[in-house]
C-alpha cells in the first residue's frame, strides 16, 4: 500500500451552548479540520485536528510531497519524516503528525480487515468508561443552555448522569474566582456522593490558591486535582502541600517533561492526549513508561469529533492501566460528520468500535453541511471571552468574570 493524496476539509459543528475556559470560550461550535490520507488500492484513512481555516488545509496539503509514496504501514518512520525533533525547532507539527498517524492506522486496519486496537496490541476493554465534562457555560442563542451558579452545575450534572450514566464529575474551572468554584464543587460532591469528581482551571490559579482549593476538598472523592496551576515547579509546589493526586495534561506531554516528571516528580497522573502526544502510538508508549513508574494514566480531550473519539477509545481499550476515566467534551456537541449519528454512551461509556480501521466513517452530507457552515461563520478567537471584550488573563490570573453576571452573550455572529 503507498499513499498517493493527502487532503483537509474544514467543518464547524454547533455545540449546545458556548463553554467558558481559563483564557475564554468555545464561541458556540468546535473547528476542526478532517484529514483523508488516500493509498493506491482506493482506501481512504481518516485523521482529524483541532481547528481549521486555510492555514490549517494547506498545511495537510503541504505533507503530500512528505506523504505520497509512502508506506502507510510504516507508521514509526512518520515521526522522523514529520516532526524530527531537531527540525521541530523550526517547524512544529506535531499535530499535524497526529492527525496522519490516525489515518494511516485507519488505513492499516481497513486494508487488514481489522480494529486499529488489534494493531496496538489488542484491547484489555471493549468499554471506555467517561467523566461527565462539565462546563461553565454562556446561553445559547435560544437563551437556553447557561451554567454559571452551583445550582445550574449540579443540575447539568443531573440532566448528563440520567441521560448518559456518568459516575465521575470533572468540573472545566479557572474562570470564575477560586472559592466561587470551591463553593460548585462542594456542591456536586453533595449532589453526588456516591460519584467521583475532579476539578481543573487550565493551570490559572497560583501555587497558593491551588493549596487552599486542594485544602478545602481533602475528605472528597477526588481523582484528582488537574493542572490548578501553571509549570512542573509550580505544581510540585502544590503536590507537596496535599494529599490529593495531582494531574496535567499541559507540562507533561512529551517524553523529555515524562522524564523528567519521574526524575523529580511534580503531577501523579498523566492525562494522554492522541493529539498533544503525536498520535495513538506515543499514548500507548507514555502509558507503558507510566506503568512502569506506577503514574496514573487517563484520556484527555481536546474537543473532538467522532474520529479522534475513535482514537480516544482505541487508545482507551488497549492502556492496562488505565486508572481514571477518559475525558470528552463530546456529549457537548448537537451533531456530529460520522456516519450513523454521533458515537453513544451507554453507562457513562462508549463502546470500543469493532469495525475495520479507526471504526467510523464519513457522512459525506454531514461534512459538506458543516463545511459550508464554516465558509458561512469562519474561525473564533479560542483564546477571547466574547462575555469580556479586551480581557486576557495573567498567569496566574487575579482578574475573575463576575459569577453574578447573567445574561446573553454577544458572539458576534460567530
Ligand atoms: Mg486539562
Amino acid at each position: 500500500m503507498k499513499i498517493v493524496d493527502v487532503r483537509a476539509t474544514t467543518v464547524t459543528v454547533p455545540l449546545q451552548a458556548p463553554l467558558r475556559h481559563s483564557n475564554g470560550a468555545h464561541w458556540g461550535r468546535f473547528v476542526r479540520t478532517i484529514v483523508e490520507v488516500e493509498a493506491d488500492n482506493g482506501l481512504v484513512g481518516l485523521g482529524e485536528m483541532g481547528g481549521g481555516g486555510q492555514s490549517a488545509e494547506e498545511a495537510v496539503r503541504g505533507l503530500r510531497d512528505y506523504l505520497v509514496g509512502h508506506d502507510p504501514a510504516r507508521t514509526e518512520t512518520l515521526r522522523f519524516m514529520l516532526a524530527n525533533p531537531t527540525a521541530s525547532l523550526y517547524n512544529n507539527r506535531t499535530q499535524l503528525l497526529a492527525a496522519v498517524e490516525f489515518a494511516c492506522l485507519d488505513l492499516q486496519g481497513r486494508h487488514l480487515g481489522v480494529p486499529v486496537h488489534d494493531l496496538l496490541g489488542g484491547r484489555v476493554r471493549d468499554h471506555v468508561e467517561f467523566a461527565s465534562y462539565l462546563f461553565f457555560r454562556y446561553q445559547a442563542a435560544d437563551g437556553s443552555g447557561e451554567v454559571r451558579t452551583p445550582e445550574q452545575v449540579v443540575a447539568h450534572a443531573r440532566e448528563l448522569k440520567e441521560r448518559h450514566g456518568f459516575t465521575v464529575h470533572k468540573l472545566k474551572g479557572g474562570v470564575f474566582p477560586p472559592d466561587y468554584e470551591l463553593e460548585c464543587y462542594r456542591a456536586l460532591a453533595e449532589a453526588f456522593p456516591g460519584d467521583r469528581l475532579r476539578h481543573d482551571p487550565n493551570g490559572a490559579w497560583s501555587p497558593e490558591d491551588s493549596i487552599r482549593f486542594a485544602a478545602g476538598i481533602e475528605g472528597l472523592r477526588n481523582d484528582y486535582l488537574e493542572d490548578p496551576t501553571w509549570g512542573m515547579n509550580g505544581l510540585r509546589r502544590v503536590r507537596e502541600r496535599t494529599s490529593i493526586p495531582i494531574a496535567t495534561n499541559t507540562v507533561v506531554v512529551n517524553f523529555e517533561q515524562l522524564a523528567a516528571n519521574v526524575r523529580d516528580p511534580a503531577v501523579d497522573v498523566v492525562l494522554l492526549d492522541t493529539t498533544f502526544w503525536g498520535g495513538i502510538r506515543p499514548c500507548v508508549k507514555a502509558a507503558g513508561v507510566c506503568e512502569t513508574f506506577q503514574l496514573g494514566v487517563a484520556v484527555h480531550s481536546s474537543g473532538e469529533l467522532g474520529i479522534q473519539l475513535a482514537t480516544m477509545l482505541h487508545l482507551g481499550a488497549v492502556v492496562p492501566n488505565l486508572s481514571f476515566a477518559a475525558d470528552a467534551h463530546y456529549h457537548h456537541l448537537t451533531d456530529d460528520v460520522i456516519a450513523g449519528g454521533p458515537f453513544r454512551y451507554r453507562d457513562g461509556g462508549i463502546d470500543v468500535p469493532a469495525g475495520p480501521g479507526l471504526g467510523v466513517d464519513l457522512d459525506r452530507d454531514k461534512v459538506a453541511e458543516y463545511a459550508e457552515l464554516y465558509r458561512e461563520l469562519g474561525g473564533y478567537p479560542y483564546d477571547r471571552d466574547p462575555g469580556r471584550p479586551g480581557w486576557y488573563p495573567l498567569l496566574p490570573n487575579t482578574d475573575w468574570a463576575d459569577p453574578a453576571a447573567a445574561g446573553p452573550v454577544d458572539l458576534g455572529g460567530r
